[in-house]
């Protein structure tokens, strides 16, 4: 399945601020925007501070849409059907494309602490190290639904990762709307997420926007 595989910080310093994808290494001060806050190419510490002065709505809309695609880890395609499946149910398609995001089976990893990025959630699951219920998948944008149980393979608890898995998961904060069991390796999503516990700089009514031009 395609995904980005150029330089991770840059995207942070595209969008000039801590998007937090590379785990651990965000909380250091190896952190690119810690020593390099400005866009990145030529001209990027020329236009520092400039801020968003005379930026059109679209790309307002543009930027809003690509930081949340970002994020989450995934490229247009995918991102438009998952805006698709959001429009498709009811209430507000802002906060169903977050949930719908929230949603996904290596996010739903991350969120229960059993990766330290998005990207090391989606390399695992892809590893097939996960269960859904009683079947393996190795499908990282499958998406979940209240009740679904994650679990860490049989097979693969005996890998020097998941062996340590529960001493470094302890110190990850699960997300509210999980219930995650560190001995038996698993966690069940219990409800949506609510849009206060979704990351806060995401701002779904200008990508609603976007796709409505
Ligand atoms: Fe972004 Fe993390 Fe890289 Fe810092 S270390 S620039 S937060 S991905």
């Amino acid at each position: 399945m395609a995904r980005y595989i150029g330089p991770v910080c840059r995207i942070c310093r595209r969008e000039g601020e801590k998007l937090f994808l590379k785990g651990e290494r965000c909380f250091t001060p190896k952190c690119a925007m810690e020593r390099r806050a400005y866009a990145p190419g030529e001209h990027g510490r020329a236009n520092q501070g400039r801020g968003d002065r005379g930026e059109s709505d679209y790309a307002r809309q543009l930027r809003a849409k690509q930081k949340a695609r970002r994020v989450y880890g995934i490229l247009e395609r995918q991102f438009r059907r998952n805006f698709g499946i959001a429009q498709q149910k009811r209430g507000l398609t802002g906060l169903n494309l977050l949930q719908t995001l929230e949603m996904r089976l290596d996010n739903v990893v991350f969120r229960m602490g059993w990766a330290s990025s998005r990207s090391e959630a989606r390399q695992l699951v892809n590893h097939g190290h996960f269960m859904v219920g009683d079947r393996r998948t190795d499908v990282p944008s499958m998406l979940l639904k209240p009740g679904d149980l994650v679990s860490v393979r049989e097979g693969s608890r005996k890998s020097p990762y998941f062996r340590e898995l529960r001493d470094i998961a302890e110190k990850r904060t699960p997300a509210p709307w999980v219930d995650r069991d560190l001995a038996s390796l698993s966690g069940r999503v219990i409800r949506l997420p609510e849009r206060s516990e979704i990351d806060g700089n995401l701002n779904e009514q200008l990508i609603v926007e976007y796709y409505s031009r």
